[in-house]
């Protein structure tokens, strides 16, 4: 870490601003889409890789979860990054580490921390010390993970970091399936089912635009991915900036989140109306 930050203490006697985009590497088009976002906004552009144990529950696929350095580094270079922050657990969580951020608000908002009840106190946290690490001008989070996106907004906020966060658009493969390091667990035929979670997303934000009834529009989502052989944690509309449960169009801007598992993978995703 003081290797880093004696970088970009030097970056900023030059004048330099910093982006940083925080991974679990296995690096993808979507991760690059975030790389690209961040150039817009700063200089020079950190990447951060690191698998948060204290993001996973026990059971959950820490150590399953695909790991490929050398690959990502390559990949971030060609995309004209800077450099990577790639610690190791002990220089992030040494002996004796005891703080773990608490947070209410979207971390509360019934949705994946319902379903991974210690997730959001592990992502707070870590965020928490790589902006403290790093304390970039930017730091660009997936709209992918839309809860997380508005925990670290309201994280930012709430704690007087001075870096200002911006979310990125999804990026999908061409059926419109969110790019995630975990589709490499989907079988083939996983595969050819995976994409029908977007597809009903979708399907649900046209439904509401075009007058059907929030619930009944939910209604339809839920049955169709459950046929299409989903177990579904949740499939919900939710309002697009506090998270809360909306009932009607009136309600503001809203936003269909889902999570659902096929197989043993789960997915997730989201999209606006
Ligand atoms: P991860 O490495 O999965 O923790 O993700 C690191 C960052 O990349 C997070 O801000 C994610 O929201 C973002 N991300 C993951 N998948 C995508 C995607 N398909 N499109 C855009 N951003 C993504």
């Amino acid at each position: 870490m003081a290797g880093l930050r004696a970088r970009l203490a030097e970056w900023r006697r030059a004048g330099e601003t910093i982006g940083l985009v925080p991974t679990m590497g296995a690096l993808h088009a979507g991760h690059i889409s975030l790389v690209d976002e961040a150039k817009k906004h700063a200089g020079k552009i950190v990447l951060s890789i690191f698998v948060n144990p204290a993001q996973f529950a026990p059971g959950e696929d820490f150590g399953a979860y695909p790991r490929s350095l050398e690959a990502d580094v390559a990949k971030f270079a060609f995309a004209g990054g800077d450099l990577v922050f790639a610690p190791a657990t002990a220089q992030i969580y040494p002996p004796g580490f005891a703080t773990t951020l608490a947070m209410g608000g979207p971390a509360a908002a019934g949705l994946e921390d319902r379903f991974r009840p210690a997730h959001f106190a592990g992502v707070a946290t870590i965020v928490a010390k790589l902006l403290n690490q790093s304390r970039p001008d930017v730091a660009i989070f997936g709209e992918k993970d839309y809860q997380q996106l508005k925990v670290v907004t309201q994280m930012v906020r709430d704690l007087d970091f001075e870096t200002r966060i911006a979310g990125a658009p999804t990026v999908r493969e061409p059926d419109g399936l969110a790019l995630s390091s975990r589709n490499v667990y989907l079988s083939a035929k996983e595969r050819a089912v995976a994409p029908s979670l977007y597809a009903a997303l979708r399907r649900c934000a046209r439904d509401i635009s075009e007058g059907v009834t929030i619930q009944t529009a939910l209604d339809t989502a839920r049955k169709t991915v459950a046929a299409a052989g989903f177990v579904t944690d949740y499939f919900e509309a939710r309002h697009a900036e506090t998270l809360a449960p909306v009932i009607s169009r009136d309600e503001g801007q809203i936003r269909l989140l889902a999570a659902a598992k096929l197989g043993k993978t789960r997915l997730i995703d989201n999209v606006g109306l």
